[in-house]
């Protein structure tokens, strides 16, 4: 016999399988003896009264075994099936590839980064020497952006595609099986590296390719039709359907199109700062007491304001989490946020960012559709001047940002890199700072005791999302060109590891009706 119920409880009680065995059988009227097994099917904290209370949705077992909650996909050997080729090993490329061979075809993946473990390397040797690798970082190598990624799991855009689908696959290749049923899935930045090494190893097993230090650095095309791409090492790979999944750090593939006369549209994005607090301070404003934490997980938060009409909100917010230098070029600042499954750093972090309008950027008209590109690398480069030297970020005290005063000293951050005292409000573009200034006022209001000295600000997060649209059709090709499909990130039209992963998976679907 199988039930489903629902059950509120203290985090203490949730945390202790007796407690909820006993709550369940209370709720169902029969003894603990009589329940076999438990499966949790949603979990979500509720903090809005003063005792925070875990929300559970369980599955009652009672003389039967739940089965197995992993979903058995079944990759098949494609090493003779027709090909298509890959720009990009992020979540977008990678979903693509994963469904590919699902529909019997044969994914060939172009990566300009590196292996996993070499790219390991290679960003610890970044924060050592606080300079960066411009093909060999955060940004790019296998899994893209989305490997050394929060790897918060979760999107809005519920309406693309199937999201549970995306987390099942990421479960088969090693995700824990909490990401299942928490409301806020979150696999965490020490577990995904492992899960991207699974994915790529099924693509290859399955006879699919993956190439490393291949740099596409053009897309063969003729009569409107895409034959294939070559890359700066000389070699080119032909096929009839290639899909640029190339994130949105790829600005050379954006003035490649923009060079070949490939369509692409500017569009609306945002760019702000990074705001730190202690965790501890992060968690008594949630959850309204210093005890409530010993059995809940580092409190987060998600804000919005309006300023001067435009959105100002949080992005990619990480408890217990770090910040790190996410820039793909040596004379530029980018920071972004991460935190590993546990959570467990004393540092809340979150982007802070202003909607940014095209109409805002008529001093960059002159670039037309890349205009906010040149914007977004304008104030990166603003970043790094105003930094410390490399990697080493500027950064000011909350409190002084918000009241237009230089910061004599910092607090503690978890920006390995370092940091370096600057007067941000005097060399981000006016627009952005009265805005960032008004809505930490707002934020403060929301969450009381946000706005304090003890937080600072890290410049600059300058790439939550894609300024760039390269607009395709409802078969996820280029508007003008057959067999160039685009998708993920740098296509302006998925935002996100979940969503990209969607969108790649569509691609796929696509080119199954292509070849
Ligand atoms: C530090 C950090 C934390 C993040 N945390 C989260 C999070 O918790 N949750 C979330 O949903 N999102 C998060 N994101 C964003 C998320 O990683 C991206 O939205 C997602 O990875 C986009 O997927 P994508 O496949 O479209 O592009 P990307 O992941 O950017 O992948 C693009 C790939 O293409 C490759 N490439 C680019 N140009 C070329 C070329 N010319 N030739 C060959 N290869 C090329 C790149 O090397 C890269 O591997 C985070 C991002 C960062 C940097």
């Amino acid at each position: 016999m199988q039930y489903k119920i629902q059950i509120v409880i203290s985090p203490q009680d949730a945390n202790n399988n007796d407690a909820v065995k006993s709550f369940a059988a209370r709720k169902l009227k029969i003894s603990t003896a009589e329940i076999s097994d438990i499966r949790i099917e949603r979990k979500s904290i509720d903090a809005r009264s003063r005792e925070p209370k875990i929300n559970l949705i369980l599955d009652i077992f009672c003389g039967e075994k739940p089965v197995s909650p992993k979903a058995d996909f079944k990759y098949q050997d494609v090493t003779n099936k027709p090909e298509a080729v890959i720009v990009g090993s992020g979540p977008a490329g990678l979903f693509a590839a994963l469904r590919l061979i699902e529909l019997g075809l044969k994914p060939v993946i172009l990566e300009r980064g590196k292996n996993v473990s070499e790219r390991k390397k290679d960003i610890a040797a970044m924060i050592r020497s606080k300079n960066i690798n411009a093909e060999s970082n955060y940004c790019y190598g296998e899994g893209g952006a989305g490997t050394f990624s929060d790897g918060k799991l979760y999107t809005r855009s519920n309406k693309r595609g199937n999201i549970f689908g995306i987390l099942q696959r990421f479960h088969f290749h090693g995700a824990p099986d909490e990401i299942l049923y928490e409301s806020h899935p979150h696999t965490g930045t020490d577990r995904l590296p492992e899960i991207v090494k699974n994915m790529s190893r099924t693509v290859v097993e399955c006879g699919g390719k993956i190439y490393f230090n291949s740099k596409v650095s053009d897309i063969i095309i003729s009569n409107k039709k895409v034959s294939g791409v070559k890359c700066s090492n000389g070699n080119i790979y032909e096929a009839k359907a290639v899909v640029l999944a190339t994130g949105h750090s790829a600005r050379d593939i954006y003035e490649l199109l923009d060079r070949k006369n490939i369509k692409t549209e500017a569009k609306n994005f945002a760019v702000g700062v990074r705001v730190e607090h202690p965790q501890s301070l992060i968690d008594f404003i949630q959850y309204h007491s210093k005890t409530a934490r010993k059995f809940l997980p580092a409190a987060s938060y998600s804000l919005r304001a309006q300023s001067y009409g435009r959105g100002v909100y949080s992005f990619c917010m990480c408890p217990g989490g770090y910040i790190v230098p996410a820039s793909t070029s040596g004379s530029e600042i980018v920071v972004n946020g991460m935190s590993s499954s546990r959570r467990h750093t004393a540092f809340a972090g979150s982007g802070i960012v202003v909607e940014t309008r095209i109409e805002d950027l008529k001093d960059f008209e002159q670039y037309k559709n890349l205009c906010g590109l040149k914007f977004q690398q304008q104030i990166e480069k603003a970043a790094f001047e105003n930094g410390g030297g490399g990697q080493i970020a500027p950064a000011q005290r909350l409190t002084d940002f918000v009241n237009s005063k230089y910061s004599s000293n910092l607090p503690e951050s978890s920006y390995l890199a370092g940091l370096k005292t600057s007067a941000l409000h005097e060399w981000l573009p006016h627009e952005i700072v009265k805005r960032l200034q008004e809505a930490f006022g707002i934020f403060d209001k929301k969450m009381r005791g946000f706005l304090t000295s003890e937080a600072l600000i890290v410049g600059v997060e300058s790439r939550s999302s894609s300024p760039i649209r390269i607009p395709r059709n409802e078969n996820m090709q280029h508007v003008d060109i057959e067999g160039l499909f685009v998708c993920g990130e740098g296509s302006g039209y998925a935002g996100g590891i979940t969503s990209s992963a969607m969108d790649g998976e569509k691609c796929a679907e696509m080119i199954k009706m292509l070849i």
